[in-house]
């Protein structure tokens, strides 16, 4: 990744892709406190344009201030910071990634001299797990880790050291042969995915755990509105793995995966075992929206130019 041509927003600044770095002794490196996002942009007829920039940003807002962290730079500096990225690294489409993180101005648990850096990069990132992903469904199974629980860490914040317990859970389950996992909150009910939050339906009802433990996915909430003005009841509610394994439908939603069907869990087929009808709706109206094609949200679509 970082031996590219491109440019990356660093601290006020477009440098040159291969010479944004740090040191070794950068705090963040070292104890995980920093906090990030995953934005997309999509190739529109106004060109690249972001979805739920402002949403995405007052997130990071939201997990700095959760962490006790200052962001240096204004909410409308760092929608630009991501509009640049995109736009000076000519992209029709991106993944987009700000990350806040302190710097190697102390060591220690007990530093109080970090300087907060701020950093913008953007390249293409196509499906996240593949285009037959999106019609076939993916396998995943439940988790031999625990999601974090609300007072070992701060589940609300996008916060980079809580990315342990996403990666320890979803290499196990790629591990095992799935290309997902499944994670249960502590008392056992369903949370969400390594990346993604949970969806599953019953009975053409939609069925969502409650953010308790989960974070708080804004293609989540993006799915829960659409749904709504299809006319679909939408509850948060527990959900037990076994409500999984006789669901009509599940699926994943996030920035990265999109809508995302879910084939099997546990080696349990989760309805006909690919992508059933109101994902499709759900998905197909994500897609279009996203891509400006659908003016469901107009104001959900921020140009790049
Ligand atoms: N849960 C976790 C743990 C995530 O990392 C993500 C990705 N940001 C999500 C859910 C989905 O959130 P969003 O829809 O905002 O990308």
């Amino acid at each position: 990744m970082s031996d590219r041509d491109g440019l990356i927003w660093l601290d006020g600044e477009l440098v040159d892709w291969r010479d944004a770095k740090v040191h070794v002794l950068t705090h963040t490196l070292h104890y995980g406190m920093g906090v990030f996002e995953g934005v997309r942009a999509y190739e529109t007829d106004q060109g690249a344009a972001i979805f739920r920039l402002q949403e995405h940003t007052d997130r990071l807002f939201r997990s700095a201030h959760i962490l006790n962290m200052k962001l240096p730079y204004t909410r409308e500096e760092l929608n630009e910071a991501q509009r640049a990225a995109v736009r000076e690294n000519n992209l029709d489409s991106a993944y987009i990634r700000p990350m806040a993180f302190y710097g190697s101005e102390g060591m220690g648990l007990r530093a109080d001299n970090l300087k907060v850096h701020v950093m913008v990069a953007a390249w293409e990132w196509p499906a996240y797990m593949g285009e037959e992903a999106k019609t076939q469904g993916i396998k995943i199974r439940t988790s031999s880790y625990t999601r974090h629980h609300v007072n070992i860490t701060m589940c609300k914040a996008k916060a980079n050291g809580n990315y342990i317990n996403s990666m320890l859970a979803l290499r196990e389950a790629i591990d095992s042969g799935c290309e997902e996992a499944l994670l249960l909150d502590n008392e056992g009910y369903v949370a969400e995915g390594s990346g993604e939050n949970f969806f599953l339906v019953r009975g053409g009802i939609i069925y969502t755990p409650e953010l308790t433990s989960c974070l708080d996915g804004i293609t989540r909430k993006t799915i829960i509105e659409m749904a709504q003005s299809l006319g679909y009841e939408v509850r948060e509610k527990r959900i037990t793995r076994d409500e999984v394994y006789v669901a009509d439908e599940a699926f994943f939603t996030g920035t990265a995966a999109e809508v995302l069907p879910i084939q099997s869990l546990d080696g349990r087929i989760i309805g006909k075992g690919c992508r059933g009808p109101v994902t499709e709706k759900l998905q197909t109206m994500y897609f279009d929206t996203v891509t400006g094609k659908n003016p469901f949200n107009a104001e959900w679509i921020t140009p790049c130019k």
